[in-house]
Order: C-alpha cells, then structure tokens, then sequence
C-alpha cells in the first residue's frame, strides 16, 4: 500500500508562493502520520534555483520538472506534468494549493485518475489509514469532515489556512523529464503589475465594492499601496466592470485570509463574507450604520469612504 506523499508547489516569478510552504507542511504532517515519505514537486525552468527551500519544510526529495513548457503555469501542461510524477511516484496523497491554478490541476487530475479529492481544505489529518479533510460548507457556515477513500487521495488547501512550519527534510533535488505532448500551450499574454501582491498571500487586504461608485479605485488603490496591501473586490464592483475577475473575494470569487481585512463601500453580504471570514481584523467602512458588514467586523467606521480612506491612508503615512 503507498504511504508516500506528494506536495505540489506553485511559483511567481521565479519565487515560491507561500502557499508551497503550507502545501509542503501538510504533506509533512500526513506522511509523519502515514510513515511515508514526503515528495515535492517544482515545476518551471526556474525551480532548479529554489528546490533547496522544499526542503526546510521537511521534503525528503524535491523533483524538478524543469521544461520551460510549465513557467506560464498552463493548468493542461501542469495536469500533464503532475501526472506523469504520480505515475512514477505512486502517492498515498496528493497536496496542492486550493489557489486558481490548483484547483484547476486538482480537479483535472481527480477525473484523469479517478481519484477522491477534497477541496479548499482547511486542515487535514488521518484517522486511522484514512485522510480525512476538513472544508467548509455552505458559504462557510459549518466546517465539514470528509474522509478520503482511495488513492491517491488529493487534498487542495486554502492559502493561508494552515500554517507553513519548519522542518528538516533529506531535500534530495532530482531534475524529471516529463513530457507536454498533446497538452495546451496557449500564448499567454500578462498584464500583471511587476511586484503586484498576490490576493490570496496577501497580509493585507483592502477592498472597494458598490460603495465605490464608480470606475476610479484610486482611494482604495492608494491605502493598499501605502500598507503593502492587495486590492480586492466586490462581485458588484466586479460586475460593473471597475475591477477585473481576478479581485474578486467572496463565494465565487477568492477565498482570502489576511492578518488585515479592510472593506470599504461593502455592504456585507453573505457570498462576500464567505470570501473573507477567516481574516484575523476586518475593519469596515460605510456610511449605513445599519450595513450587515459591521456586525462581522472588528471595527467598523460609518462614514463617507472618500473622506474616511484618504484621511486613513494620509495617516499611515506620517508614521
Ligand atoms: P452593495 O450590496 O450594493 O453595497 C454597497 C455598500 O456601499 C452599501 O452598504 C452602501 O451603504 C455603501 N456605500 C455606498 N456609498 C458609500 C460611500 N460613499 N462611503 C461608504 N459606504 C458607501 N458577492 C461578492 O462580493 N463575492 C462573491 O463571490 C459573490 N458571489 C455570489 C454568488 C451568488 C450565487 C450570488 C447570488 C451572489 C453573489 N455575490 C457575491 C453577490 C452578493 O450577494 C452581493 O450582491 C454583493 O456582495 C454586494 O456587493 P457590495 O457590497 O459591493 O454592494
């Protein structure tokens, strides 16, 4: 019976995302429980630079799939790639973000494998030979316990959920040939700011809904800079077209868990709040006293956020 683990890591111009750290981490407390050994995978032209960091968390051998086919992190070429590495691996358990891209590898290898996967988990453990994943339902109202038959089994973590702890692996570094033939290489064209922070990894994280008003995002663009923050959004901002899909936070948008949540012209509805209910201080902003938002949040502001936000922003950065 396999009892060997394998974390899948993501990348970002040329750094790991902190969410490899936590993929890594969770490997490491199911192998330490299942006695197996802990695998990391790297994927991208530039992971032979980095491999050596799976190992602080406790990976005893890191496979590099160097082709520069997996730098744009292509979900058909990185399906392809994670499979390849399962096949020669044999897993008892696959580990990946429950980021965009990991969620779509995870889903696409569960079909391609027929294999059981629990998603956006935010803790897992084992009972028994059983992985059993704890995820939550219903827009975050209950947690639920899914026990995994079958192997491999995979389990997608929500970034920020689990904590990223060091520990010493055997880091052994392997580079692997794997082969992209047949898969989707789409030119990928990028618009993403250099050094733009990832929402999702974000320690802060200030967002504009309706409240906004318009297309000009500046106030809450300027806050997010000052604070070395990340902006996010409403699914109505989104809709109005002020923002792009990918700022989205709520149910069917980004799950986020920053140690700062600030929501600025939100009202608090419950798909937004499913996005952002794990953020350790929400400070909301808003000029209804009566907004939903403010009985989620630790401090609440009623006002006019364009007077409110710059003079915060103004504020911070006397300091
Ligand atoms: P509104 O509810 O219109 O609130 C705007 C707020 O701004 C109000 O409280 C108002 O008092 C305040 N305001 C206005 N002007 C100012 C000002 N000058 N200063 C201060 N405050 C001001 N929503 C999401 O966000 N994410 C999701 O992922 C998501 N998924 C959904 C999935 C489904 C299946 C469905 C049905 C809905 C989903 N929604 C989602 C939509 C959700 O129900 C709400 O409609 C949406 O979150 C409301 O966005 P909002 O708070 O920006 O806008």
């Amino acid at each position: 019976m396999p009892t060997g683990i394998l974390a899948v890591t993501e990348q970002v111009e040329g750094a790991f995302k902190n969410i490899s750290f936590e993929a890594i981490s969770a490997g490491k407390k199911i192998g330490d429980a299942l006695g197996g050994p802990l695998t990391a995978l790297v994927m991208g032209a530039e992971g032979e630079a980095i491999a050596g960091q799976a190992a602080e968390y406790g990976a005893d051998r890191i496979l590099v799939a160097s082709d520069a086919g997996l730098n744009d992190g292509l979900p058909d070429a990185c399906t392809q790639a994670v499979d390849q590495i399962v096949a020669q691996c044999d897993p008892a358990v696959i580990v990946i973000g429950a980021t965009s891209l990991g969620k779509d590898i995870a889903a696409r290898l569960s079909a391609r494998l027929q294999a059981p996967l629990a998603m956006d988990c935010v803790d897992v453990r084992v009972d028994g030979d059983q992985v059993v994943a704890t995820r939550p339902m219903y827009g975050g109202k209950v947690l639920a316990d899914a026990s995994l038959s079958g192997s491999p089994a995979i389990v997608a973590i929500r970034p920020r959920a689990m904590e990223a702890v060091a520990a010493s692996g055997a880091g052994e570094v392997e580079t692997v040939a794997v082969s992209l033939e047949g898969t989707v290489l789409t030119l990928v064209e990028k618009h993403m700011e250099s050094g733009k922070i990832d929402l999702t990894e974000a320690d802060v994280v200030i967002t504009g809904g309706r409240g906004m008003g318009g297309e000009d995002f500046c106030v809450v663009e300027n806050l997010a800079k000052t604070v070395d923050g990340a902006v996010g959004a409403s699914r109505s901002a989104v809709d109005e077209g002020w923002r792009p899909v990918s700022d989205q936070v709520g149910q069917t948008g980004k799950v986020v868990a920053p140690n700062l949540y600030v929501a600025c012209g939100v009202s608090g509805a419950i798909q937004h709040l499913a996005g952002m209910a794990s953020s350790r201080v929400v400070v909301a902003v808003n000029k209804d006293p009566e907004a939903p938002i403010f009985s989620k949040c630790d401090y609440g502001i009623v006002g006019d956020l364009f007077e409110v936000v710059p003079a915060i922003t103004a504020e911070i950065e006397k300091l």
